[in-house]
C-alpha cells in the first residue's frame, strides 16, 4: 500500500461544504483586498494565540521579514538564530540589514538556550526560535535570556501553530510570533498566506504600515515597507479551517503517540515525548544511522518521507561569506544526516500506520 506524505484531498472532502461556501461568498462580496475575512481572520486569531494584535501578510517568511523590519535593525546588528530550519528564517535577516549569527540545537531539533547565551555580542539585537516540527523550543529560558539582555524575541511558529508552553500558545512570548499558511502547515491556505501576531500596539501599527508599502493615509509613505497583504479569499479559506485546527492538532498527537508504540524497540530514535500542549507534531521525525538507505527503502515500497532538513543554513552557499565552516554546528549537522520525517497527517488511516511501521521494521538494519 502506497502511502503519502500528507493528503491534501483527503481533508478538502472533510471540509468542502464550508469551505465552498465560503470562497464563493468572498468571490461575489468582492472585496478582494484587505476585505471582511482577512479583518475577522485577524482578530480570529489573534483570540485564539491570546494576543492582543495579528496582521495578516503573504507568507510565512514575509510575516518574519515584516517583523524584522519593524525592529527596524541597523547594518552591523546581530540576530541570532538556529541552523536546522527552513530558510526563510534566516533569510529574512539578512534583507532586513541585518547580520544571522547561528546557534546549535539540542535534542529537541530547537535552539539550545545556552548555545544562545554564548552567540551574544553587544551587536545582538534580537533571537529567533523556531519551534521545529511543531515542538516549542524552551519559552522559559528564551524569555529570560531576551529580557535580561534587554533582546527582542521574534517566534518562528511556521510549524507549530496552536502548540503551547507552560499553558501559553507559542507565538505570543515576544516582539512578535509569526505564522505561515502555506498549503501543508497545519493550518493551511489554498495558496500562500502568513500573520504577524503581537502585543505591542505600537509594533502593530509599524507592521500594519510596512506591508502596504508604509502608506497613511494611502499615497502618504511614512515608511519604506513592501506590499504584503493576506489575501481575502485565502482569509475565508482560513476561517473555515482555523474553526478545525485544534481537532486536527489532536489527531497528529494520536498518531504521533501510535507511531511511538509501533516504532517502539527499532533501532531508531523516537522524539522525545510531549510535555502538555508543547508539541502538534507538524512532522514526526525519527533520527537514525544509514538514513538515506532507510528513505530509498521507504521510497521502494510507495511511502513518501521527507528530509527536513538536507543542508545547516550555516553551511549554505548564500552565506559562505558568513565565515562559518562544517563541524561549528555539530548537533546541526548530525540531524542534517539522521532526520527522517515519516507521513503524519490527521486523516491518516491506522492501516497506513501499520505500512509505515511495518516497513521501518523490515528494513535491513
Ligand atoms: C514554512 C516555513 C516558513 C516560511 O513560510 P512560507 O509561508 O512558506 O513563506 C518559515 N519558517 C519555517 C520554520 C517554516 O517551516
Amino acid at each position: 500500500m502506497a502511502v503519502p506524505f500528507i493528503d491534501l484531498k483527503r481533508q478538502y472532502a472533510t471540509i468542502q461544504a464550508d469551505l465552498d461556501r465560503a470562497i464563493l461568498a468572498a468571490v461575489a462580496d468582492t472585496h478582494y483586498i484587505m476585505g471582511p475575512n482577512v479583518r475577522l481572520l485577524e482578530e480570529e486569531l489573534a483570540a485564539y494565540l491570546g494576543v492582543p494584535h495579528a496582521i495578516g501578510c503573504a507568507s510565512g517568511s514575509d510575516a518574519l521579514l515584516l517583523a524584522l523590519l519593524a525592529l527596524d535593525l541597523k547594518p552591523g546588528d546581530e540576530v541570532i538564530t538556529t541552523p536546522f530550519t527552513f530558510f526563510a528564517t534566516a533569510g529574512c535577516i539578512v534583507r532586513a540589514g541585518a547580520k544571522p549569527v547561528f546557534a546549535d540545537i539540542d535534542a529537541s531539533f530547537n535552539i539550545d538556550p545556552a548555545a544562545v547565551e554564548a552567540a551574544i555580542t553587544p551587536r545582538t539585537r534580537a533571537i529567533i526560535p523556531v519551534h521545529l516540527y511543531g515542538r516549542a523550543a524552551d519559552m522559559g529560558r528564551l524569555t529570560a535570556i531576551a529580557r535580561t539582555r534587554g533582546l527582542a524575541l521574534v517566534e518562528d511558529c511556521a510549524q507549530a501553530i496552536g502548540a503551547a508552553w507552560d499553558g501559553k500558545k507559542l507565538g505570543s512570548f515576544g516582539a512578535a510570533g509569526c505564522i505561515s499558511f502555506f498549503p501543508t502547515k497545519n493550518l493551511g491556505a489554498l495558496g500562500d498566506g502568513g500573520m504577524v501576531v503581537t502585543g505591542d500596539a505600537k509594533f502593530a501599527d509599524t507592521l500594519r504600515l510596512l506591508r502596504v508599502h508604509g502608506a497613511k493615509p494611502k499615497y502618504y509613505h511614512k515608511l519604506v515597507g513592501m506590499n504584503s497583504r493576506l489575501d481575502e479569499l485565502q482569509a475565508a479559506a482560513l476561517r473555515v479551517k482555523l474553526t478545525r485546527l485544534d481537532g486536527w492538532n489532536a489527531r497528529r498527537i494520536e498518531l504521533a503517540a501510535l507511531y511511538d508504540g509501533k516504532l517502539a524497540g527499532l533501532p531508531v530514535e523516537r522524539p522525545a515525548p510531549p510535555r502538555a500542549g508543547d508539541f502538534i507534531y507538524h512532522q514526526y521525525t525519527i533520527l537514525c544511522d544509514r538514513r538515506d538507505d532507510l528513505l530509498a527503502h521507504l521510497k521502494g515500497r510507495g511511502i513518501e518521507a521527507g528530509v527536513y532538513y538536507p543542508l545547516s543554513l550555516h553551511l549554505q552557499e548564500c552565506f559562505a561569506d558568513l565565515g562559518y565552516r562544517r563541524g561549528d554546528m555539530p548537533r546541526s549537522e548530525a540531524a542534517e544526516r539522521r532526520a527522517l520525517s515519516l507521513p503524519l497527517f490527521p486523516e491518516m488511516t491506522p492501516a497506513e500506520m501499520d505500512e509505515v511501521a511495518g516497513a521501518v521494521r523490515d528494513f535491513p538494519w
